[in-house]
């Protein structure tokens, strides 16, 4: 059942959390609202999307996978020692629902019946997600069309949305049921809280006018789409910077390094790392089969709204966000591009 919590209950309501959590929200840092460790004060909930997603919450920008160390009882071997790859309990308060349905898409990617990556693992199983509902989307989302919303709920443990005075707090999953359970300041919702936050979801969601349709890319065979002739000319101005695909919240990427610290010791590192660059899929032998600016940009986006959905069963691997929309340098608009996809 869903809880409401006044505004002014909210320092109450997350210090109660920090007692079994590291807290976890959108904070303001250099002007830029990212996610962040928290106290009720530093949360700034009136912001309308982060300005990178908080996919490095579980598959951090770089990270440690394990060390070695040159072997002093054995000549050339290594011992190869593991780190500790699990965070401390952690809750995640006001996370957008675009930014927790790239955990959805990501979860079918790091956990599937193939293998499961561990170090996304454990920290997706160590965090509470509590989203807030998008009141107010920004001009350039467009998660309806590609199959989520600004209360989409997959991907999150509770989602909140914002009434003015207070949030009303529906728990989605048992980890959010207990951790709302062991919250206070919660109290029964009151007269017709669950209609408002009805209306206003219904309001966000209308007031997302980009129109993006996706249907006829299921219906089209990969090499029709691979050979269609737009690819021509998408890729021109394109910079293969990296951007849009450094704040993507689905783009996941990566490259594994041996840093070495020592003359006996070193990490394996696992970095991440962009379809958009040369070196990303240049092969051993010299051959690159990604070898121009053409290839690269397709590459991306036959990722999220072909292959992606042909193994994942009709998940599209974009989430509607917006991010690169706002960020390309260069003005490459994920919308147009697949609305020429679909035409
Ligand atoms: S942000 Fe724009 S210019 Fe940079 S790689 Fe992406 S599409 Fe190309
Ligand atoms: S492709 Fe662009 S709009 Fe889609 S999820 Fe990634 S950053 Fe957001």
């Amino acid at each position: 059942m869903a809880k409401y919590l006044k505004k002014s209950d909210l320092a109450g309501f997350i210090g109660s959390l920090a007692g079994q959590y590291q807290v976890l929200g959108p904070v303001e840092k250099d002007g830029r609202v990212v996610f962040a460790p928290a106290g009720a004060a530093d949360l700034k909930l009136d912001f309308q999307n982060s300005h990178t997603s908080p996919k490095d919450l579980f598959f951090p920008q770089s990270e440690r996978m394990f060390q070695f160390t040159l072997d002093p009882n054995k000549e050339g071997a290594f011992v190869l020692q593991d780190v500790d790859l699990a965070p401390a309990p952690r809750l995640v308060f006001g996370m957008r629902p675009c930014d927790a349905a790239a955990f959805f898409v990501l979860d079918r990617v790091f956990k599937n019946d193939q293998f499961t990556d561990p170090y996304w693992q454990v920290k997706r199983d160590a965090t509470v997600i509590i989203g807030l509902g998008c009141n107010q989307p920004c001009p350039t989302c467009f998660c309806p069309s590609v199959g989520y919303g600004p209360f989409h709920e997959d991907g999150l443990d509770a989602i909140a949305t914002d009434l003015g005075d207070g949030f009303l707090i529906k728990p989605l999953t048992e980890k959010g049921q207990k951790a709302l359970a062991g919250a206070k300041g919660l109290t029964d919702p009151e007269g017709k809280m669950d209609e408002k936050a009805a209306a206003i979801a219904a309001a966000a969601q209308e007031s997302i006018k980009s129109e993006v349709p996706t249907r006829n890319i299921y219906t089209r065979t990969v090499m029709e789409l691979f050979n269609a002739p737009h690819w021509d000319r998408v890729f021109e101005s394109c910079l293969n910077c990296g951007t849009c695909t450094y704040v993507c919240p689905t783009c996941h990427c990566f490259d594994i390094q041996d840093e070495v610290t020592s003359a006996k010791d070193g990490d394996r590192v696992r970095n991440w790392d962009t379809c958009m660059s040369w070196l990303f899929t240049i092969h051993g032998t010299g051959h690159n089969p990604r070898p121009g600016k053409k290839e690269r940009v397709r590459q991306r986006f036959m990722h999220k709204f072909k292959y992606i959905p042909m193994k994942r069963g009709g998940l599209i691997g974009c989430v509607g966000c917006g991010r690169c929309v706002n960020l390309c340098p260069v003005n490459i608009d994920v919308r147009d591009v697949v609305r020429d996809m679909n035409a």
